[in-house]
């Protein structure tokens, strides 16, 4: 099992410059955030606790609202896919663009495909497929990852999207923010225009009226739906919600928790194909519901977590996140959202993942700031509880370093024998610890100075003078 110092390793070994343009911005949103609950609103943690409320009686009846849903956006014209997994769920988007005869997608941006990594999976299969959110086209053409949920490209300054764009043909290199986004707005206008097929996510799935919300401050979602025939929903089956009122509640949260705006620049209600008397608008809708260990995770005592409406107001908070930067977290998800949602959906694979909740100080700042009030710091001890668990299993009971306090403190020997080695660390490290090792480990660890053993001194003293 690997151990929290991987993610320690990647803090102090991450360059400078990601690291600082990682910091600056993700507490620049996290005190936007501040400013608009408190300019907005008297009491916020009363919204986040309804909102939170919401999402966890839609979590515990999801065979209710999944099947309304399903009949709601059928009742819509929308044709309807279950996946179980990442690999199901890229084969019937294939499959779906294969029958239509589809070369080319435009995209916006999905955390669920980074998951199922789709795009990689297209390009594989002969399909043509354009992330059209700034920040993922960047990473598409630098070949690079997301690190941050709604800042996907967190860790790079502008100098590089230029040299990315000087690279890719977009222009010679020029950083000025405004030339790079009109050289990207030309770009991607062209993709929209020759796509077949529109791919989004969805930040909403409204049960009750069978549409989707997606919510975007560059419009690009809706751009790729206007020139394209036909129109892919994926989605995990988490983003359910009750009703069309409900969005109201949660468009006014994710926005204030994302990016300290009252309401996100675009948001968009589709609920169906373009209907007959529409003249522009894909011809068909194909919703994906996607499974992939959420319902694994929903049978789990860290259910709590799919409540997550994915804002990342717990990423710009996180003092673990600012400092080690998202790719620490090795997947889809980094922060503190990342170190509950990574093991749970790493299924037989916890182990690989377990190392991620002990990645915390339980300082409580995301449960804070969560929009949906989930009690991360309690999952984060659950999940480290099921990792001791299952580690202590595997290697048998009495493991270190647990096999280590159970023979002291029953041999009372040893225990005396402990307390004055921990004198020893009250000297330098190169006088206590004869091992190289030993001392690097030392070196880096400042300890209060060690007082144990006083109380059995104290006690044996009063003893003798009693006598
Ligand atoms: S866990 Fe809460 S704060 Fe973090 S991304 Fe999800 S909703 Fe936002």
């Amino acid at each position: 099992m690997k151990t929290y110092q991987e993610i320690d390793r990647h803090a102090r070994d991450v360059n400078p410059d990601r690291q600082s343009a990682v910091y600056s911005v993700a507490s620049a949103l996290a005190e936007k955030r501040v400013n608009a609950f408190q300019r907005d609103y008297a009491d916020p943690d009363r919204l986040r606790r309804l909102a939170g409320q919401i999402k966890q009686h839609t979590l515990e009846h999801l065979d209710h609202y999944l099947q309304m849903a399903e009949t709601s956006f059928q009742e819509n014209g929308a044709q309807v896919h279950f996946a179980s997994d990442g690999t199901r769920c890229n084969q019937i988007v294939l499959d779906i663009l294969k029958k239509n005869d589809c070369r080319k997608v435009v995209k916006s941006k999905s955390m669920l495909s980074e998951e199922t990594e789709l795009n990689g999976f297209l390009t594989e299969h002969g399909i043509d497929s354009v992330e059209t959110d700034l920040g993922e086209l960047i990473i598409q053409l630098d070949n690079d990852h997301p690190s941050h949920i709604i800042a996907p490209i967190i860790h790079k300054n502008r100098r590089e999207v230029a040299r990315c764009f000087d690279r890719e043909g977009l222009g010679d290199y020029n950083d000025e923010p405004e030339v790079i986004t009109r050289r990207a707005r030309s770009y991607l206008r062209k993709q929209y225009m020759d796509a077949d097929a529109g791919l989004t996510g969805a930040n909403f799935v409204v049960a009750e009226s069978g549409r989707i919300s997606l919510v975007t401050n560059e419009g690009n979602a809706r751009f790729c739906l206007a020139a394209t025939r036909l129109h892919i929903v994926i989605v995990g089956i988490e983003k359910i919600i009750p009703g069309d009122r409900d969005l109201a509640l949660f468009h006014n949260l994710i926005a204030r928790s994302g990016t300290g705006q009252r309401l996100t620049v675009y948001n968009q209600f589709i609920g169906g194909p373009k209907a007959e008397n529409q003249p522009h608008g894909p011809q068909q809708m194909h919703v994906v519901f996607v499974d992939n260990k959420r319902t694994e995770a929903l049978a789990s005592n860290c259910r709590e977590i799919l409540r997550c409406i994915r804002c990342g107001a717990c990423q710009n908070i996180c003092p673990v996140y600012r400092q080690a930067t998202g790719f620490a977290y090795r997947g889809t998800y980094g922060g503190p959202v990342g170190s509950v949602l990574s093991p749970l959906l790493a299924g037989e694979n916890f182990a690989q993942k377990a190392d991620l909740p002990k990645a915390s100080s339980l300082c409580g700042a995301c449960r804070d700031v969560c929009p949906v009030d989930i009690p991360i710091p309690d999952l984060l001890l659950r999940l480290r509880d099921k990792g001791k668990r299952e580690s202590s299993k595997k290697a048998g009971a009495g493991t270190p370093p647990m096999g280590i306090w159970a023979i002291m403190s029953t041999q009372p020997a040893a225990w005396k024998a402990a307390l004055r080695l921990g004198y020893a660390l009250n000297y330098p490290p190169t006088q206590a610890f004869p091992n190289p090792a030993l001392q690097a480990w030392r070196s880096v660890r400042k300890f209060p100075p060690w007082r144990g053993g006083k109380f059995r001194r104290w006690m044996k003293d009063r003893k003798k003078s009693s006598e």
